[in-house]
């Protein structure tokens, strides 16, 4: 098996990228094509770190290859001030979409914080509405394409700052105009759920969708007060959940693993675990465990029956695509077509759409796969 440039494979006869997927941790900022970046800045005047779009493409990759998470970082400071108007985030919207529906994504959730976004003026509302617009135009073209898609929206608050509660009324105002849930997101370590619990009880009066980033950057402490706290339904990566799993013997395929009660919770609970393998690669999340992708605990999770399920996180940040992600894995754990129709099933079943709408996407999945 070998991954074309595209970062496609062909399994079992079949092209990965025209199977049918689910994308459900994918953030709007870490996913603008470098050549809209470049547009969109010059015509604000901005200046950009590389000229052409490959150069540029190849800037995003070095900055998050580095171990360095400040350098990291930078990478969002310049693809968030392109998106500080209508126009720019209703293209960005609309070109996230058309992306997702070549790469093979049936149903997407697009994570961004409206917060990060005022900087020129615009209201929390304007941004919801430019995004929603270019989700739609998005939808219709890939449409037009011939691949359907449908994307909603996951409004996120930023941990290290105090407007979650704000954010939340906001999640609850769109919830039948684009909004499907709620996330926190940037530095986990030390800003821990519970600080945002007002915003947490206000969504779930509301009984309104919650992931929450966590056992990402910090561990056990984080999940469990994702879990309590935030009332999470799904876990934003949640990867170092394997820290609460004590391998006790190994014998080629057989793991003999005593579980800690979270770990044995989120895995009889079902709770989705969003995991992204290059990102959780590129940001040391799963350092403890080593430093190539076979060492990602994806697998040893996905074997003892935990509802893993295959994410992105951050396209243009990691160079990638689901597609991508998943031939990665195939190679790392020789994963055949069942095992990917398995992580599309679980990320189906854990969208944040009605119960009839996620069984007509298990369905779409189960013919796809159906070769
Ligand atoms: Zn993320």
């Amino acid at each position: 098996m070998s991954i074309d440039a595209n970062g496609d494979v062909t399994i079992q006869g079949v092209s990965l990228r025209s199977l049918p997927k689910v994308s459900l941790h994918d953030h709007l900022d870490g996913a603008v094509r470098p050549a809209t970046i470049i547009e969109l800045a010059d015509a604000i005047g901005l200046e950009v770190p590389e000229s052409t779009p490959k150069a540029l493409g190849a800037w995003f990759a070095k900055k998050s290859d580095s171990g360095s998470l400040v350098e990291y970082l930078k990478t969002f400071d310049l693809t968030t001030a392109v998106m500080q108007t209508e126009e720019g985030l209703t293209r960005v919207a609309r070109e996230f979409v058309q992306d997702l529906a070549k790469d093979g994504v049936i149903y997407g959730e697009v994570r961004w914080a409206p917060e990060q976004h005022l900087a020129k003026g615009l209201t929390l509302e304007q941004t919801v509405e430019a995004v929603q617009q270019g989700i739609e135009e998005g939808e219709d073209a890939a449409d037009r394409a011939g691949h359907s898609i449908r994307v909603g929206q996951l409004i996120t608050a930023m941990r290290h700052t105090d407007r979650s509660r704000e954010i939340a009324e906001l999640a609850i105002d769109y919830r039948s105009r684009g909004a499907v849930g709620f996330d926190i997101a940037g530095p986990e370590d030390g800003f821990p759920a519970s600080d945002h619990r007002e915003a947490f009880d206000l969504l779930a009066e509301n009984f309104f969708p919650v992931t929450v980033h966590a056992g990402e950057a910090a561990g056990l402490a984080s999940i469990r007060s994702a879990l309590l706290d935030g009332r999470a339904l799904r876990l934003g990566h949640g990867v170092r959940i394997a820290e609460d799993l004590q391998v006790i013997q190994q014998e080629g395929d057989e793991v003999q693993v005593q579980f800690g009660d979270l770990a044995r919770w989120v895995r009889d609970r079902e709770i989705p675990l969003e995991l992204s393998p290059s990102s959780n690669l590129q940001t040391g999340a799963i350092a403890a465990w080593g430093n190539t992708l076979a060492d990602h605990p994806f697998d040893l999770l996905y074997q003892l029956g935990f509802a893993v399920t295959v994410n992105v996180d951050n396209r243009t940040m990691s160079a990638t695509s689901l597609t991508r992600e998943l031939s990665l894995l195939i190679e790392a754990f020789e994963y055949d077509l069942d095992d990917l129709e398995t992580f599309q099933f679980n990320a189906a079943a854990a969208a944040f759409l009605p119960v009839e709408e996620r069984e007509e996407l298990v369905e779409m999945i189960a013919e796809g796969f159906d070769i």
